[in-house]
C-alpha cells in the first residue's frame, strides 16, 4: 500500500498510542458506573473526576465548571440553547457570525424559529469578525453572544478576547466554540472572559464522541436532555469514561507540546502556502494570511473543481478536504468562503489542507508537487484560460 499523506487534520486527527493505552483498561478493567457505589464504579468515578481536575486546569476553569459531552455539536448546542433559554425572560437576542461552524448557525436558526432574533456579523475579507461590530450589535434585549476562537475553514483567528471584554461590559453571556482551537492556541477561559466554551477531543488526537462545555460558575443554562445526576444534574447520562480518559490525556498532551507542535506546524504551513503560491499561477489563499491556524492553509484555484481535484489527491494518497468536512457530502458552496466574498465559483474551486504533528518536510514537498501537476491538468482539461 503506497504511503498516504493525510492534510485533513480539521476534520479529525488520529488517536495517540498514549492515548489509547490511558482509555483501554477502562472498557474491561474498571469498567464500572462512575455512579455505583461499589470498588468498581468508584474507579471509573475517579477517573472521571481526574480528567475533569487535569482539564480545569489547563483551561484556567474550576473543575466543577467543566461539563463532559459528546463532543463540539453537542456541546455548542448545549451553550447557546441552554444559556439562551434560561435567559428568555431577560431578552431574545443573540449576536453570532456568518462564518461560524453549522453546529452553531443551526442552532441560532431553530432558535430563530423558535422566536428569538439572530444578528450574524459580516467579517472581512480575511474572515475577521470587528469587535466594534459585533459591540454596536448589541441591543438591550441581547442575552448571548457567540464568536469562535478560530474558523475551522480558513483557520482564521478571531478577537476572542476583545470580544469577550465587550460581553462583559455590556451584561451579556459569551461563547465561544473553541473547538479548533485546543493544541494549537493557548486557551484560558479568564483571559479569554468567556462564559461558555465548547471543545471536542478528536480534533488533537483524542477519540470521538467526546468533549465538552466549559460553563462559568453562576452562568444561566438549561439542560438539554432530563435523566439522572451526572455531571451536576446538568447533563445526564452515563458518562462515556474511556472516552473521557481519552480527553484528558490527549489534552495533556496537547497542552504540553503546543509551542513545539505549533512551531513545527506553522513552518511546514509556511512552505505550503508559499510554495503553492509562488509555484501555481492564478491562486487565492483564503484567510488570514497571519492571524491563522498553525496548520491551515485554505487554497482556491480558479478554473478547476474541487471534487475533481480532492479525487484526483485522494487517488495519489493525499487526503484533504474541499471546505469542512461537514459539509462535504453537499454541492452548496462553503458559507464561509461566501461570506469572505468569494464568488460561488472561486468557492467551489477551494481546497483546505490542515497539517498534523505527524507531517514532514517531505510530504508537503510531494504535496506541492502533486498539486502542481493536478491543477494544470485540470485546467487543460477544461481550456482553462478560455481565450476569446
Ligand atoms: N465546531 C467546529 C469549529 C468544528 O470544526 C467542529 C467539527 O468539525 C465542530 C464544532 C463539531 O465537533 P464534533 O465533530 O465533535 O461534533
Amino acid at each position: 500500500m503506497m504511503d498516504r499523506i493525510y492534510l485533513d487534520h480539521a476534520a479529525t486527527t488520529a488517536v495517540l498510542p498514549e492515548v489509547l493505552e490511558a482509555m483501554l483498561p477502562y472498557f474491561q478493567t474498571f469498567f464500572g458506573n462512575p455512579s455505583s457505589i461499589h470498588g468498581t464504579g468508584r474507579e471509573g468515578a475517579r477517573a472521571v473526576e481526574g480528567v475533569r481536575r487535569k482539564v480545569a486546569e489547563i483551561l484556567g476553569a474550576e473543575p466543577s465548571e467543566i461539563h463532559f459531552t459528546s463532543g463540539g455539536t453537542e456541546s455548542d448546542n448545549w451553550g447557546i440553547r441552554g444559556a439562551a433559554g434560561a435567559c428568555r425572560d431577560r431578552g431574545h437576542h443573540i449576536v453570532t457570525t456568518a462564518i461560524e461552524h453549522h453546529a452553531v448557525l443551526h442552532t441560532c436558526d431553530a432558535l430563530e424559529k423558535e422566536g428569538f432574533q439572530i444578528t450574524r456579523l459580516p467579517v472581512d475579507p480575511d474572515g475577521r469578525v470587528s469587535p466594534q461590530s459585533v459591540e454596536k450589535a448589541i441591543t438591550p434585549h441581547t442575552v448571548l453572544l457567540s464568536v469562535m476562537m478560530a474558523n475551522n475553514e480558513i483557520g482564521t483567528i478571531e478577537p476572542v478576547e476583545e470580544i469577550g471584554g465587550i460581553a462583559r461590559e455590556h451584561g451579556v453571556l459569551f461563547h465561544t466554540d473553541a473547538v479548533q482551537a485546543i493544541g494549537a492556541l493557548p486557551v484560558n477561559v479568564k483571559t479569554l472572559n468567556v462564559d461558555l466554551l465548547s471543545f471536542s477531543a478528536h480534533k488533537f488526537h483524542g477519540p470521538k464522541g467526546v468533549g465538552a462545555l466549559y460553563v462559568k460558575r453562576g452562568t444561566p443554562l438549561h439542560s438539554l436532555i432530563q435523566g439522572g445526576a451526572q455531571e451536576r444534574g446538568r447533563r445526564p447520562g452515563t458518562e462515556n469514561v474511556p472516552g473521557i480518559v481519552g480527553l484528558g490525556k490527549a489534552m495533556e498532551i496537547a497542552s504540553e507540546r503546543m509551542e513545539e507542535n505549533a512551531g513545527r506546524m506553522r513552518m511546514l504551513r509556511d512552505r505550503l502556502i508559499n510554495g503553492v503560491l509562488t509555484e501555481i499561477p492564478d491562486v487565492r489563499l483564503n484567510g488570514h494570511p497571519t492571524l491563522r491556524l498553525p496548520n491551515n492553509c485554505n487554497f482556491s484555484f480558479p478554473g478547476v473543481e474541487s471534487e475533481a481535484l480532492l479525487l484526483r489527491l485522494d487517488l495519489e494518497g493525499i487526503a484533504c478536504s474541499g471546505g469542512s468536512a461537514c459539509t462535504s457530502g453537499s454541492l452548496d458552496p462553503s458559507h464561509v468562503l461566501q461570506a469572505i466574498g468569494l464568488s460561488r465559483e472561486l468557492a467551489q474551486g477551494s481546497i483546505r489542507m490542515t497539517l498534523g504533528p505527524e507531517n514532514t518536510e517531505e510530504e508537503v514537498r510531494t504535496t506541492l508537487h502533486t498539486l502542481k501537476r493536478i491543477v494544470a491538468d485540470l485546467r487543460n482539461l477544461r481550456g482553462w484560460p478560455c481565450r476569446e
